[in-house]
Formats: C-alpha cells, sequence, structure tokens
C-alpha cells in the first residue's frame, strides 16, 4: 500500500492512505540505511499492513525537500518536509509593516530549493491599499502570484484556497504577519501546533516531531511548520544568488563579464537595467542586501571548512 506521510511521533509515521491513517513503524534496514531519519513528514511511502498497523518499507523518491543542518550535527542535512508543492510567503501591510526585503529573502529560499511560490499580502483591512497594490504589483509583475487577504473580514481567502486546492502548501513569514490566522480563516478548527511549541524547543533535536501535515477538506494539505518561519538554505553561492530572481536573467546575459555579480561592476546589464527600472529597484535592492549577507557569512572560514547550511 502507498500513502502520505502526515506526521512522525516517536519514530511512527502516521500515513494517510486517502481513507485513513496509518500508524507505521520504520522497517529496520531502512532505519540502517540513513544516518537521519529516513522519512520525513510529506514522503510518499510503501507499506506494508499488520493488523491496524503498518511497517514502512520503502520511500519514494522526493520531488522537493526543505531541510535544514541537523541540530548539533554540523553538515548534517535535516529534511523538514518532503515533497512541499509551493510556498505561501505571508507579509503584512501593517502591523508589522511590510517588507519587501522580507518576502523577497522567503522567496529566494523557495527558488533556492526548487519550490514555486506565490505571495499573500495580509491584513488588508488595517488600512494600506496602496501599499497592498504597490506589492501586488511588484511580484506580479516578476511573475509570482499574489492574493490580498485578511484573516479578520474574509478578504481574499477564497481566492487564497483557490491557490491551495489539490496542493502542498508551507506557509513562511515574519512572526505576527498572520499565518496562523489565515489558516484559521481558510479551515475554521484546523488543528494548529504552532501556538504550543516555544523557539527553545524548535531549535532542538525534536523538533521535526512537530512538523505535520493538516489536510483541507476542499482537498490538499498544509504543513504546520511551528516556529519555522526562516527555511535553512543549503550553502547557496553568491553567484548562485542571481538565479534566485527570475527577472535577472535576461540582463545578466548581457554582462561584460560572465562571472559578474551585478553589484557595480562595469558593464554590468543588471544594475543598469535596475536603473533605468528595467528591473524593479527593490528587487534590485533586495538581492544586494542578501548578497551581502551570504558573502559575509562566508568570508571568515570559507576556505578552511565545508560552508554548512544556514539561514539566509
Ligand atoms: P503568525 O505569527 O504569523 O501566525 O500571526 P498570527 O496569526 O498569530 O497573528 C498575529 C496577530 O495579528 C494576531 O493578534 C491576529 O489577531 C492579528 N491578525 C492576523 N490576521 C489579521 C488580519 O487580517 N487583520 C488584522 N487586523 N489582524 C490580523
Ligand atoms: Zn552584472
Amino acid at each position: 500500500m502507498r500513502g502520505r506521510v502526515v506526521r512522525i511521533l516517536a519514530g511512527v509515521c502516521w500515513v494517510d492512505d486517502g481513507a485513513r491513517e496509518w500508524p507505521c513503524k520504520v522497517r529496520k534496514r531502512l532505519l540502517k540505511s540513513s544516518r537521519t531519519f529516513p522519512i520525513a513528514v510529506g514522503d510518499t511511502v510503501v507499506f506494508e499492513p499488520v493488523g491496524a498497523e503498518g511497517v514502512v518499507t520503502a520511500r519514494l523518491q522526493r520531488k522537493t525537500k526543505l531541510s535544514r543542518e541537523a541540530a548539533g550535527d554540523r553538515g548534517v542535512e535535516q529534511v523538514i518536509a518532503a515533497n512541499i508543492d509551493q510556498v505561501v510567503v505571508v507579509a503584512s501591510v501593517r502591523l508589522p509593516p511590510l517588507s519587501f526585503t522580507a518576502i523577497d529573502r522567503l522567496l529566494v529560499s523557495a527558488e533556492s530549493g526548487g519550490l514555486a511560490s506565490l505571495v499573500c499580502i495580509n491584513k488588508v483591512d488595517l488600512g494600506g491599499e496602496e501599499d497592498a497594490e504597490r506589492a501586488r504589483a511588484l511580484y506580479e509583475r516578476v511573475h509570482y502570484r499574489v492574493v490580498l487577504t485578511s484573516a479578520r473580514t474574509g478578504q481574499g481567502i477564497e481566492a487564497l484556497r483557490a491557490e491551495l486546492r489539490d496542493k502542498v502548501s508551507v506557509f513562511a513569514g515574519e512572526s505576527g504577519v498572520g499565518k496562523s490566522s489565515i489558516l484559521m480563516a481558510i479551515q475554521p478548527g484546523l488543528k494548529l501546533v504552532t501556538r504550543e511549541v516555544s523557539t527553545a524547543t524548535e531549535r532542538g533535536r525534536h523538533a521535526t516531531t512537530h512538523v505535520s501535515l493538516l489536510k483541507l477538506s476542499f482537498g490538499g494539505y498544509v504543513l504546520d511548520t511551528p516556529g519555522i518561519t526562516h527555511f535553512k538554505n543549503y550553502n547557496i553561492k553568491p553567484a548562485d544568488l542571481q538565479l534566485c530572481f527570475p527577472e535577472f536573467a535576461e540582463w545578466a546575459a548581457r554582462c561584460r563579464f560572465r562571472n559578474c555579480l551585478h553589484r557595480n561592476e562595469p558593464g554590468c546589464a543588471v544594475s543598469e537595467a535596475a536603473r533605468t527600472d528595467a528591473i524593479p529597484a527593490a528587487r534590485y535592492a533586495s538581492y544586494l542586501e542578501i548578497l551581502g549577507s551570504i558573502i559575509e557569512r562566508q568570508r571568515p572560514d570559507w576556505e578552511t571548512r565545508k560552508i554548512g547550511q544556514r539561514s539566509i
């Protein structure tokens, strides 16, 4: 039988076969094959039913994965979730104020993991229509889908449901932008664990046990990731950051130097495009800021050890 792992608690994988959830142990041979627990939430697995329970015998190839460095185990990848289809990058117009850089950092995380993403601007009931529309124009211009919502009034919630239908999504965004509120508006009664788990636990060794897939009644799943607002990125190299800004590509091809980092190099077509608004200036500013933090982080010891995975 086949199913999707929706939760892992104390080494038991809860597998949804479409009709019900099966508590499954993992076959020993599979456990021995990996340094960390071989199954993650979101994995599609093959299992053998034994009465009302089951044994996971194989894991299918992962389409995508969200990872971070295993706590206390430098350089070891810990997969938080597998087979996520899209990241919903949430920001709010007010409280906290709208930050394009915060949005761009999360879009970069998604791009670097090969995940599709969409932008959700929440709290539109608090005013600031102009700011919300500016954000919409900016991100639609660079080909992201954008939804404006209010978890309070319900505005835009139906449009967001349509974006989530039949997909596996994860919500990301600064604390306080309204991620949990939006999820509750989308499906009242959804059992979020988010609020019960402290940041300390999130950093702890057993973090993955609190990650779960919540089934949406209209089709699809949402990954509930307590306290995880930033994905840890696997080592984005400075030269690769531009790939996370898809709208740069056509300009980057015209730079004078092939290895151009698009800062202020002579003959840089990207910085020139930002000056003439052929590339949105806000996106270019985010690029420079993120590039700066990547370079800064790598500097002290970048030749002496393999750079681990860190958040951007
Ligand atoms: P999270 O940290 O991203 O999960 O944010 P929460 O869902 O906990 O929301 C943070 C605060 O913002 C709470 O006090 C919510 O009641 C409030 N909030 C969330 N969405 C909205 C909204 O659309 N409009 C308004 N006015 N407040 C909201
Ligand atoms: Zn350039």
